[in-house]
């Protein structure tokens, strides 16, 4: 045998089974498929912010003076900003490298081998990747025709199979719908912990912040990737219920919070004028875009609270049109899978994005 496979089977067994996280292509591999230069790619596949960051969080990262001393690893002045930013106190607010860290610590902090984790697919694919790296097992919930949760039957999973942890976003990533506040009420009463995963708080509005108070099972995450075009910086953040903070700070990695991205995600909580503008116009564009959408032969675009919208395309054509597109320099998301068999999902970019979408889309169909 060689060295190689005996080395091999001293790998965790659950690793044997588990995938890699399936990522959206950076924008150096699409313009070198495409043969196009980057910035003449339109990136409508990761919900990024097309808009960027506002210009003061530039302005600012380029002054700073002190990048070759390490970070402030208790994130302290970042925690009081969030703090004003939330209401909730900066002891039960801790910052990661994205919300991904901090659906890794908790997945890290709480599950044993064989713990059960309930999950509403179609959804954001981290919850089950990071669960099943900790040898959890992960419960699909299918959502229905509309991608609403079966609230009573989770209810019902959570405490006959004693699970660990409730995933769910809302607004649900890739469908763009959002869980009613008495649905997640329902859960929290099991006891079993929810993480709220609220990434795209800023564009629909709707929170459950007011219930962490109330429910010492609550956890709620967010991120700066999307509303505040931080992607790139990768800064995320959760509320925790008390007694978990002493484990989070215990477990978690230093200094994964890099200064510039505590720098910006500052300077971006300052900047809620200039955001509130982009927030609003990608909205627009989003609502725009599913109007010009429901014209296209074959597609049925959902309605979203996010800033993205997923469609439906009939015909088994969803891949094809993806493909082609990308040759035309615009990125979509496609998916293809028993949950999303022939779906795209599109995120909200600027008006001449749309623009440029619809012409192709014309086109191609
Ligand atoms: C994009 C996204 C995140 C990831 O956020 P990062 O802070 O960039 O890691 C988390 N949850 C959902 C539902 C998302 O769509």
């Amino acid at each position: 045998m060689s060295e190689f496979a005996s080395t091999e089977r001293l790998v965790r067994a659950h690793f044997r089974h588990t995938t890699s996280y399936k990522h959206v292509q950076s924008i150096e591999a699409l313009s070198s498929e495409a043969g196009l230069p980057p910035e003449s790619i339109i990136k409508l596949d990761g919900n990024e912010n097309p808009y960027g960051c506002a210009p003061s969080v530039n302005q600012a990262l380029f002054e700073h003076e002190f990048y070759h001393i390490y970070p402030d690893n208790e994130q302290r002045q970042l925690r009081q900003a969030l703090e004003k930013y939330t209401g909730v106190p900066a002891r039960r607010i801790l910052a990661g490298c994205g919300s991904d860290e901090m659906i890794d610590l908790v997945v890290k902090l709480l599950l044993d081998p064989g713990d059960i984790v309930i999950n509403f697919v179609p959804t954001f694919s981290m919850y089950s990747y990071a669960a099943e790296n900790s040898a959890g097992r992960v419960l699909d919930m299918h959502r229905d025709e509309n991608f609403v949760i079966d609230t009573a039957r989770a209810v019902e999973a959570a405490i006959d199979q004693k699970a660990k942890l409730i995933f769910l976003a809302s607004p649900n990533n890739p469908t763009g719908n959002i869980t009613p506040r008495e649905d997640i009420m329902r859960l929290l009463k099991t006891g079993t912990i929810v993480v709220l995963d609220e990434a795209y708080y800023e564009f629909s509005g709707e929170t459950a912040l007011d219930l962490v108070n109330a429910f010492d099972n609550l956890i709620i995450l967010r991120t700066f990737s999307k509303w505040a075009g931080l992607a790139g910086l990768r800064i995320g953040y959760g509320i925790f219920p008390d007694v978990l903070m002493p484990y989070l700070w215990r477990i978690k990695t230093p200094y994964t919070v890099n200064k510039a991205a505590q720098i910006a995600a500052i300077i971006s909580l300052q900047e809620r004028a200039y955001y509130q503008k982009t927030i609003k116009a990608l909205i627009q564009e989003r609502d725009r875009m599913l109007e010009l959408l429901s014209s296209i032969p074959n597609f049925t675009p959902y309605p979203s609270r996010a800033n993205f919208v997923l469609c439906r395309v009939a015909g088994g054509r969803a891949k094809s049109i993806h493909d082609a597109l990308i040759s035309n320099g615009i990125s979509l998301r496609y998916f293809d899978s028993p949950k999303l068999h022939d779906y795209l999902r599109i995120s909200a970019g600027k008006p001449e994005h749309t623009d440029a979408l619809i012409a192709a889309l014309r086109r191609i169909c």
